[in-house]
């Protein structure tokens, strides 16, 4: 890979949100998949229920995949996709699960957190306490969101045109919308916290550093479901963001503890790719562990990092965004260098 390419990936994919045009579906990103079935036409995105009670939309072509939950006093959603998307998500989470009472960002990525603009002022928003910041530092990149989004999604039927309209009203008051729309109002601090809404409990779990600093996955306990965020990339290379705070090493550790968390019904929802199980979380375990072994012995061995970055191994056959496999690499190498 030539230094000017190379140099073009570090500064696009400051965040997931670049995974998007990279993966080639910048064409699909512009026009998210029409509900099918009997709810065509209902909602703007494609839902899956899951489990009783849930939904969830598992695209690679509209940011992070996100869960509703129905309660008799309304839902909860995990996860915003992008700025513009935001509006198309309350009115789906509404006609889905009534009035949305809670919102929990799995990790502060634009692609898990644009829409929060959406949700706010009137919803909770929740995330864990090292996001805070880094989701305030996004602003500028939301409004881009908004800018560059709103006008490529898709209209037609009634649910896409409210859904459009909405976003386009956020547009319109765009000088208005201060970082603190997309703040959270509440902090999850320490490793765990668990929220008693309505019948069901939800378990939020920090481990530590993995795919950024602040990375919470959250069981649905009764139902036995988990949204991973990004801690999961289901059937794809992991993504690793220099400037989020990823740790390999503690990756493993949060992969390690979803695994815990699951047994062999349990319902995963990962931050990328498909509705899965438990099987997806000892694949990524087995990927992270089988990276960060590869390039400590390739260190070991006095090979350098271009001369790592050219390599693939087995456990990494088969998988999607085969454009960040060498970034995975790199980052491995950059921080078990720094530990010798
Ligand atoms: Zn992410």
């Amino acid at each position: 890979m030539s230094t000017t390419r190379r140099v073009f990936l570090r500064s696009a994919c400051l965040s997931a949100a670049a995974l998007m045009p990279l993966a080639g579906t910048a064409r699909s990103l512009a026009r998210p998949r029409v509900s099918t079935g009997a709810r065509a036409g209902r909602t703007y995105f494609d839902w899956q229920r899951i489990a009783e009670d849930v939904h969830a939309v598992a695209d690679l072509s509209t940011g992070g995949n996100v869960l509703v939950l129905k309660q008799s006093s309304g839902a909860l959603v995990i996860d915003s996709k992008f700025a513009h998307l935001g509006s198309a998500l309350v009115q789906d989470a509404q006609k889905l699960a009534g009035p949305v009472r809670l919102l929990i960002n799995t990790h502060h990525h634009g692609d898990h957190t644009g829409g929060n603009v959406a949700f706010s002022p009137e919803t909770r928003i929740m995330a864990h306490t090292k996001a805070e910041p880094r989701i305030k530092a996004q602003h500028g990149k939301y409004l881009n969101q908004l800018r560059t989004g709103v006008s490529r999604m898709d209209e037609g039927d009634e649910a896409h045109n409210t859904a459009k309209n909405a976003a386009q009203g956020l547009l319109t008051e765009i000088d208005e919308l201060a970082a603190a729309r997309w703040a959270p109002t509440e902090l999850m601090k320490g490793s765990q916290q668990t929220i008693q809404f309505d019948s069901v409990q939800l378990e939020l779990t920090h481990v530590g550093q993995g795919h950024t600093d602040n990375d919470v996955f959250i069981k649905l306990a009764e139902l036995n479901v988990i949204h991973t965020g990004d801690l999961l990339f289901h059937g794809l290379h992991p993504f690793f963001d220099p400037a989020g705070g990823y740790s390999a090493l503690g990756w493993i550790k949060s992969v390690q503890a979803i695994i815990e968390a699951s047994d062999d019904k349990t319902v995963i929802v990962p931050g990328h790719g498909k509705i899965t199980d438990k099987s997806a979380l000892i694949a990524q375990k087995n990927y992270l562990q089988g990276l960060v072994n590869a390039v400590r012995e390739g260190i070991a061995s006095g090979q350098s990092e271009d001369e790592l970055a050219t390599q693939t191994w087995d456990f990494m056959q088969g998988l999607g965004f085969e454009q960040i496999r060498e970034r995975a690499i790199r980052a491995v190498y950059t921080e078990l260098s720094k530990r010798r």
